[in-house]
């Protein structure tokens, strides 16, 4: 499923930029795969919204209902940029800080741009958070949700939030617990007044992801809520044969991913998205 083996960074180890893009943003024709997707951003995101209309058309819902995610973290912004260039408006950054650095002269120039934030979100970041992101993807605990909604009144700003749910009950994973969930979000709405469009998860690593999706499916029916966000470059086609309505893709866009905001690609093929939060484990 994931393009990860076909990419240059994981055939040519060694690569010290993301994707084999040299200093000035250009591709060398040596880095290029054969065969395989060709590895600019217009061209894997135009290959990505064929198999993304694809899984609609599958699925029997409209090719273009399903709101694609760009997951730009780690990746330098000239890769956004050609994104950018290529006509997409959604992105994610797992992380505060990153984000503070690298959007905001994105956000001078295409100002229409919707920033997500995907990942661990640290209470204390909760104003920062109000105050740089579109859209909220991990809503999950009271405090969090408490210390969003002081921002937001005091900033006027009010971010889309989803409320994370973690679907397996797996010990150590962001998301509120199964068995929280309904009162989790009752407090979201009718305590603290988030503006909550609907639910996240993400399924445990290497297992069947389907049986999560249906059961955040069928959670958000329960409550009234129309928007799913769930599958990753490894799932996206079964969280939309599901009814996802919004999928957060990055590897399968951008390729391997650094493994930091600076780094050098990670050249294992394959293994779970980084989840890595702003802070040491703890620290929420
Ligand atoms: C990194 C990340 C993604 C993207 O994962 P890919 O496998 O690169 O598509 C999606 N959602 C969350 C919450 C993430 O942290």
């Amino acid at each position: 499923m994931t393009d990860d083996r076909t990419t240059p960074g994981n055939t040519t180890p060694g690569n010290t930029a993301p994707d084999g893009i040299a200093p000035d943003g250009s591709l060398p024709d040596s880095h290029r795969p054969d065969p395989g997707p060709a590895p600019d951003p217009a061209a894997r995101l135009d290959a990505l919204t064929r198999r993304l209309d694809e899984a609609c058309r599958r699925a029997g819902r409209e090719p273009g209902s399903v709101k694609l995610v760009a997951v730009s973290k780690y990746h330098p912004r000239e890769l956004v940029a050609a994104a950018l260039d290529a006509g997409q408006r959604d992105f994610a950054e797992s992380r505060v800080q990153e984000a503070r650095v690298k959007w905001p002269p994105l956000r001078a120039r295409y100002p229409d741009l919707r920033l997500h934030l995907v990942g661990p979100l640290q209470t204390k970041k909760a104003a920062a958070a109000v105050t740089g992101f579109d859209v909220l993807h991990s809503v999950d605990r009271p405090r969090l949700a408490a210390a969003l909604a002081a921002a937001m009144a005091r900033t006027g700003r009010r971010p889309d939030c989803f409320v994370q749910v973690n679907t397996a009950d797996e010990p150590h994973k962001s998301g509120v617990p199964l068995e929280a969930a309904d009162a989790f979000l009752k407090e979201c709405r009718d305590v603290c007044g988030l503006p909550v469009v609907g639910l996240m998860c993400m399924p445990p690593y290497g297992r069947d992801p389907r049986p999560h999706f249906r059961l955040l499916r069928s959670l958000a029916a329960a409550h009234g809520l129309t928007q799913l966000s769930m599958g990753m470059s490894a799932d996206f086609e079964a969280a939309v044969a599901e009814g996802a309505t919004l999928v957060r893709v990055g590897r399968a866009l951008f390729g391997p991913r650094p493994r930091r905001a600076g780094g050098p690609p990670d050249t294992r093929a394959g293994g779970p998205p980084d989840t890595r939060a702003d802070g040491p484990p703890g620290t929420r």
